[in-house]
């Protein structure tokens, strides 16, 4: 968590500051928000949302982004979420990305924050769960909009946050996920020049980062077996 986190601000000042080194007040910014968006990682997993459906989460990082003062645009691809922080200097515009869904799982711990929500999807009973950690990515793109917030002036340029719904899949019959958001604009005006995405990772090592420029972890695709289906001559 700690590493990952801080894993976003080499990747980020290095672009903005064209490969200078971090600044060192960034790093300790990062260390002292880390109980905080541990609190909010846990929040959030203790209250998952299907795709499409997110807006508690929503509400939440409205809510954040507002008292940090970042301007907000909401309900994007119905309930994405973007916030948009001008730094004090000119630059380019530089989006962080994050996805807020969560998945029909059912989940099978004893943590103090499990989620003990229950849905119906696609006609079945089941459980709800932020299993594949869009939590943590929801409350690290909150941490990391709170610190640049408070370094507008170390800023060239302008910083896009985009929380994404959706990124599982929208539910059968409904548009959604980065799709819809990009139709909707979210790389225009302003227009976005680098766009950064993050995914914890559990089959990486503790304590690395694991990068590649272009597509990565690309959606899952889906087809439909049906019975008694038979070729017409
Ligand atoms: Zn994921």
């Amino acid at each position: 968590m700690k590493k990952t986190f801080l894993a976003l601000f080499p990747l980020f000042l290095a672009y903005q500051a064209q490969a200078q080194s971090p600044d060192p007040t960034l790093m300790a910014d990062a260390e002292a928000i880390e109980e905080q968006v541990i609190e909010w990682r846990r929040d959030i997993h203790e209250h998952p949302e299907l795709s499409n459906r997110e807006t508690e989460t929503a509400k939440k990082i409205a809510a954040h982004l507002e008292s940090l003062g970042i301007k907000i645009q909401t309900g994007v691809a119905k309930t994405g979420v973007v916030g948009i922080l001008k730094g004090d200097n000119p630059g380019k515009v530089v989006a962080l990305r994050a996805d807020i869904d969560a998945l029909p799982v059912t989940e099978r711990n004893d943590l103090a924050f499990k989620s003990e929500v229950k849905t119906t999807f696609m006609g079945s009973e089941t459980g709800v769960m932020h299993a594949c950690g869009h939590d943590t990515h929801v409350a690290i793109l909150m941490g990391v909009a709170e610190i640049l917030s408070n370094h507008k002036d170390k800023i060239n340029g302008t910083v896009k946050f985009i929380f994404q719904p959706a990124e599982e899949g929208p539910p059968p019959g409904e548009e959604g996920g980065a799709k819809l958001m990009i139709k909707e604009g979210v790389l225009k005006n302003p227009d976005v020049d680098a766009i950064f995405g993050l995914h914890i990772n559990s089959a990486t090592p503790v304590g690395t980062i694991a990068y590649k420029p272009g597509g990565t972890m690309a959606a899952v695709e889906r087809f439909v077996v049906r019975k008694n289906f038979s070729y017409a001559h």
